[in-house]
C-alpha cells in the first residue's frame, strides 16, 4: 500500500476520533463546531503516538481539536505575509528569499498552526502555477534561495515536486532550495514508503541546486524510529537537514522537555535552528502561546542543560516587520534584535521594550522606550520607529 492510500485512513471526523479517545458527548458539539470551521486531519500514524490516558498528553494537544479554539483573541496573518505576495503563491519579505505556499494541505493539520486561515481550507494564496513562480525568481538576481512551504509541500506528488525543482535548477543566481515540511514528524511514511522522492533530492542535492530539509519536531516523543529512518534516508541522498520548532504551552514549554527535543535532534543528525514564539493567530492564541517573558526564561534554563551544538537554535518572533531575535531580559526590560527585517535597513537593529505581564508578541508590549544599541559608527542611521 502506497502512502496516499495511507493517507486516505486519516481521522476526520470528531465521530471517529472518539473510537480512539475518551471525549465526553458535550465536548464531542463544541469539537464538531470547531472542525467545521478548522478540519482536523490525522493520520493513524500520528495518533499512535498519542498516549490516550493523559487527555492533557502533549501529542494529543498538537493535533486533536479543543474547545479552547472558539476563542478567537489573535488574528490571522500574525506574519503580514498577504503583504508580501507578489505572483499567486509567493512572498518576497526578505531580500535574499522567495518563499513559495505550495498547497494548503498537510498530513496532519497541526492545531497551533500559524497558517491556519488556509491548511485544508479555499484559499487564493497557494501557488496556481508553478511556471509563473519561477519566472519571478528568475527576475530577481537577489534571490539566492526558494523556500517551498505550504500546507506541507510533501503531501505533492512526487513528479509534481520533481518538476517544480528541474524548474528551480535552472536558475543561475539560485544558491540553493529549502523545504518546509512536518511530514518527518507526523507521516514519516511519506520517506520511508517512496524511494522515488528520495531519489528527485538525491539527483538535486547532487547535480542541481543543494536541498535543505527544514522539519518541524516540537518533541521528542516525535523522534520515533521511523522519524529517525526517514532522516537517515534524507541524509543519505545528500539533504540537509535543520529543524524549527514552536514554543508550545502544554507541549514544550518546560525546560527539561525542550532539552531533551535538541538533544534528540543532534542525536539524529539534526541542526535545531529556530524556536519560534507561538503566533497570536486566532483559536490558536489562547491554548498555546506561552508568555514572551516565561518563554525567555525557559529557553535560557533548557540551554543550561544543553552543549553547544545543541543550544544552536535562536528564540524568534516571526513578526510582521522581520523575524526578531529575543535576546535578554535585564530589570524590567526585554531585548531583540532584527535578524531578518522586511526594511533591510533594520537587520541587525538591537532594541528593547518594557516588560508587560502576559505579553506574547511584541505588538503587546510599551513601544515608548525602545533604543537603537550597539552600533556607533558614524553611518548609524537614525533610530527608526519599530512595530
Ligand atoms: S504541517 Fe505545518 S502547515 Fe501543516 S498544519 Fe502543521 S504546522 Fe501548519
Amino acid at each position: 500500500m502506497g502512502w496516499q492510500d495511507e493517507l486516505r485512513k486519516n481521522i476526520t471526523t470528531v465521530e471517529e476520533l472518539s473510537r480512539y479517545l475518551d471525549i465526553a458527548r458535550r465536548e464531542k458539539r463544541c469539537l464538531e463546531e470547531v472542525v467545521a470551521r478548522h478540519p482536523m486531519n490525522i493520520t493513524r500514524y500520528y495518533l499512535s503516538l498519542v498516549n490516550k490516558d493523559d487527555p492533557e498528553d502533549p501529542i494529543r494537544r498538537m493535533a486533536v481539536p479543543s474547545v479552547d479554539e472558539l476563542d478567537l483573541s489573535g488574528f490571522y496573518d500574525t506574519s503580514g505575509e498577504l503583504a508580501n505576495v507578489k505572483v499567486s503563491g509567493l512572498q518576497h519579505k526578505y531580500t535574499q528569499t522567495a518563499l513559495v505556499l505550495a498547497t494548503n494541505r498537510c498530513p496532519v493539520y497541526c492545531r497551533f498552526c500559524f497558517r491556519k486561515r488556509l491548511v485544508g481550507l479555499p484559499t487564493k494564496e497557494v501557488a496556481r502555477r508553478f511556471r509563473d513562480v519561477v519566472d519571478y525568481v528568475k527576475s530577481h538576481e537577489e534571490i539566492t534561495n526558494v523556500l517551498i512551504s505550504g500546507g506541507d509541500p510533501l503531501i505533492l506528488p512526487t513528479k509534481l515536486l520533481e518538476g517544480f525543482l528541474k524548474e528551480l535548477s535552472t536558475v543561475n543566481h539560485l544558491r540553493y532550495v529549502r523545504i518546509g515540511s512536518r511530514v518527518l514528524a507526523t507521516f514519516p511514511q511519506r520517506i520511508l514508503d517512496d524511494p522515488a522522492l528520495v531519489e528527485v533530492f538525491e539527483r538535486f542535492s547532487h547535480g542541481g541546486k543543494k536541498v535543505y530539509v527544514v522539519t518541524h519536531f516540537n518533541h521528542s516523543r516525535e523522534l520515533t524510529q521511523e522519524a529517525k529512518e526517514a532522516v537517515a534516508k534524507l541524509f543519505k541522498a545528500g539533504v540537509v537537514v535543520y529543524n524549527q520548532a514552536v514554543l508550545l504551552k502544554g507541549v514544550n514549554d518546560n525546560p527539561d522537555t525542550l532539552a531533551s527535543l535538541m538533544r534528540g535532534l543532534v542525536s539524529m543528525g539534526v541542526v535545531p535552528y529556530y524556536l519560534f514564539q507561538c503566533r497570536p493567530v486566532k483559536r490558536v492564541k489562547k491554548r498555546f502561546q506561552v508568555a514572551l517573558e516565561e518563554g525567555y526564561w525557559t529557553v535560557e534554563e533548557a540551554k543550561r542543560r544543553l552543549d553547544g551544538l545543541a543550544k544552536k537554535f535562536r528564540y524568534v518572533m516571526s513578526h510582521r516587520t522581520g523575524k526578531v531575535e529575543i535576546v535578554g531580559i535585564h530589570g524590567d526590560h526585554i531585548y531583540f534584535k532584527y535578524h531578518q527585517a522586511a526594511d533591510p535597513y533594520d537587520t541587525g537593529l538591537f532594541f528593547r521594550r518594557r516588560l508587560r505581564e502576559g505579553a506574547g508578541w511584541l505588538d503587546d508590549l510599551d513601544d515608548i522606550i525602545q533604543r537603537r544599541l550597539g552600533r556607533s559608527t558614524s553611518q548609524t542611521p537614525p533610530i527608526p520607529c519599530v512595530g
